[in-house]
């Protein structure tokens, strides 16, 4: 399992290595989409992948030192303007956008890594990555 969460860490703890004690303890594995790391403020936006245990041990451990918030879609496709011409699939690193039996265009947001390739070629537009 993949969920994708906000992650702002409380003032007092700013210094303290917790993505490596989540790591540690649940051996769950993070990527790291994003950080700003300012003395006095620290926000991320974290990708827990592991099973349902994992998840639920690792998001115990993140809230007793911050807030946690889920990040709501990170690709949005306009299905009236989009074409399903394919030009997004081929430049997509990590295949989050296949074509189905009735060569519709789906893309897959678990998989979405928020490169902006597909939203860079599409020739009309359709495509709306959220902004980090
Ligand atoms: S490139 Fe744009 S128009 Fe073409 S399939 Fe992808 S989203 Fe649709
Ligand atoms: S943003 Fe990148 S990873 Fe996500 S669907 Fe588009 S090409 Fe694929």
């Amino acid at each position: 399992m993949k969920k994708r969460i906000y992650y702002w860490v409380a003032e007092e703890f700013v210094n303290k290595p917790i993505i490596s004690e989540v790591i540690l303890k649940t051996k769950i594995m993070i990527n790291i989409l994003m950080a700003k790391i300012k003395p006095q403020e620290s926000f991320l936006m974290l990708e827990l992948n592991g099973n349902e245990n994992q998840l639920n041990d690792a998001l115990k451990i993140l809230t007793m030192y911050g807030e946690v918030e889920d990040v709501p879609k990170m690709i949005q496709k306009n299905d009236d303007k989009c074409i399903d011409c394919g030009a997004c699939l081929v430049h997509c690193p990590v295949k989050a956008i296949t074509m189905n039996e009735d060569f519709k265009v789906i893309f897959d947001e678990n998989e979405c890594i928020g490169c902006k390739n597909c939203a860079n070629v599409c020739p009309v537009k359709a495509i709306n990555i959220l902004d980090l």
